[in-house]
């Protein structure tokens, strides 16, 4: 597969990332990454409006004012609250996988609303990368995450972590938790979903290509993750990461 080269919809084209801007700031900078992508491939000169979103929620209408070497300057015209981020907090908790599908993983699951994607390594982890490379990989799912909420129309930027597994399972203190096994005889999405409450925040556990052991569901369990089934076919990591997001967007989110 070919990597996860971001879309230029209009949405991208015009969206731009920037910490902090604050609700009565009446200029920011575009800087980084950002600004090499609106001289570079977007080639935006002053004049242009465009809309920046700064994590917190709130999206701002701009209108470029210069553009130097290491900052564009924009004047900010008006912020309104965001409209697409979801109800339902959704951190994914995924075990490592090989080659570019973690790429994979965050571009979508950032498009489909998640609040976060907390990758960790489980006994069945392969390959075991060293620390160096676990940063080099961070540091590139972060830049994908950015891509995808710009590309997706989001306010806010999915949280991307690498963590131990245990460390994984204690993040947050999920109204839901759920650990995805294709073992025996585990309940169905449905059952778990069924009951009528709306959790308004959830942690959907899914492990590495080799699956989890025995131990590590039941460590799941011992934090309150319910096992859950997808029903009879072995679904890869990506699939079964990408799938549950978009049931629990539909069940509980705002994709229903
Ligand atoms: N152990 C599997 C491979 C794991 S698939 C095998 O024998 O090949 C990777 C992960 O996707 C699993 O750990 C689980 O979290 C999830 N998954 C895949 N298929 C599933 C299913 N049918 N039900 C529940 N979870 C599933």
């Amino acid at each position: 597969m070919g990597g996860v080269a971001p879309e230029e919809g209009l949405n991208m084209a015009r969206r731009f990332f920037v910490e902090d801007i604050g609700p009565d700031r009446p200029y920011a900078e575009i800087r980084g990454e950002e600004l090499r992508h609106l001289k570079g491939a977007l080639r935006l000169s002053a004049g242009r409006n465009v809309v920046l979103f700064d994590g917190s929620g709130l999206e701002f209408e701009g209108t470029i004012e210069s553009i130097g070497r290491d900052a564009a300057r924009v004047r900010i015209n008006g912020s309104r609250q965001c409209r697409s981020e979801s109800r339902l907090g959704i951190t994914l908790l995924q075990g490592l996988i090989k080659g570019d599908r973690p790429e994979l993983v965050v571009q979508k699951a950032t498009e489909l609303g998640v609040s976060g994607i907390v990758f960790f390594t489980a006994s069945r982890t392969v390959p075991r990368p060293d620390a160096q490379g676990l940063l080099r990989k961070l540091q590139r799912l972060k830049r994908v995450a950015v891509e995808a909420a710009k590309q997706s129309g989001r306010c806010v930027l999915p949280r991307i972590d690498l963590t131990g597994f245990t460390e994984a399972l204690r993040l947050r203190d999920w109204e839901l938790k759920v650990v995805f096994y294709e073992g025996e005889g585990v309940a169905g999405l449905m059952g778990v979903l069924g009951q009528g409450q709306r959790p308004r925040s959830v942690a959907a556990l899914v492990g590495p290509e080799g699956g989890f052991t025995e131990a590590e569901v039941e460590e799941a369990q011992g934090e309150g993750f319910r096992p859950v089934g997808l029903g009879p076919r072995i679904l890869r990591a990506e699939t079964a990461a990408i799938s549950v997001v978009s049931i629990l967007q539909y069940e509980l989110g705002d994709m229903g």
